[in-house]
């Protein structure tokens, strides 16, 4: 089991959390619940017709705890590199072996930890979310702060999640659910 630190609670730290979560990886979100969604009314989040940004927040929270994430309400002043993982300076000073920045617009960490940046200021990632700095992922509006968009920074989440659940598999790893079985 992979232990994981996501930076950001927003759509896209959640999402990561998620998904690493329901494969049984020891996941902790920081944050404190102070995302744009708040003052967000989604009409546009696709299989959902209409919600209200709080109670997204709320569902979301409540669905990576459910399956075993943890969410510190803390910020996170520092993090650094330790041996091959990662500690931050909250919860006690908290380590993992991957770290997951969805910092939203303030980009405090990423700047700290030197990653590659665009003229933008956007953190330079691939289609995974990898950034320059190896086990560093970076997803949401960090990536793209002029289309931030609650269902993008929700899918660059998965995506980051999907590669470390690949990474630690050694091999492609997709997360695919059937309906329980019924009986008739
Ligand atoms: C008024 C308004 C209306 C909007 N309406 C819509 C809409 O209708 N549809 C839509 O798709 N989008 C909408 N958005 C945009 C949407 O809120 C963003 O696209 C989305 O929140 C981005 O998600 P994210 O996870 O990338 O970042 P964020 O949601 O910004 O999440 C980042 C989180 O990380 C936390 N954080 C950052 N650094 C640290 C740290 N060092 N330690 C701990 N925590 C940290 C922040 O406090 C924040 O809670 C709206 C935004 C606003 C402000």
């Amino acid at each position: 089991m992979a232990s994981i630190i996501i930076v950001g609670d927003g759509p896209g730290g959640l999402s990561a959390a998620l998904f690493l979560a329901k494969a049984g990886q020891d996941v902790t979100v920081f944050g404190m619940d102070r995302t744009g969604m708040n003052h967000a009314y989604l009409y546009n989040y696709l299989g959902i017709p209409e919600i209200d940004g709080p109670s997204f927040q709320q569902l979301a929270r409540f669905q990576v705890t459910s399956f075993g994430a943890r969410i510190v309400d803390e910020e996170v002043e520092e993090a650094a590199v330790e041996g091959s993982g990662f500690s931050v300076s909250a919860d006690g000073g908290s380590r993992g072996d991957y770290l997951v920045l969805a910092e939203g617009k303030g980009l405090r960490l990423a700047g700290a930890l030197g990653l590659e940046r665009d003229d933008s200021g956007a953190v330079v990632v691939d289609r995974n979310g990898r950034t320059s700095m190896e086990r560093v992922y970076a997803v949401g509006q960090a990536v793209r702060p002029m289309r931030a968009q609650a269902i993008i920074s929700a899918g660059d989440g998965a995506a980051a999640a999907l590669d470390i659940l690949s990474t630690e598999a050694g091999r492609d790893v997709r997360d695919w659910d059937t309906p329980p079985k019924t009986d008739e």
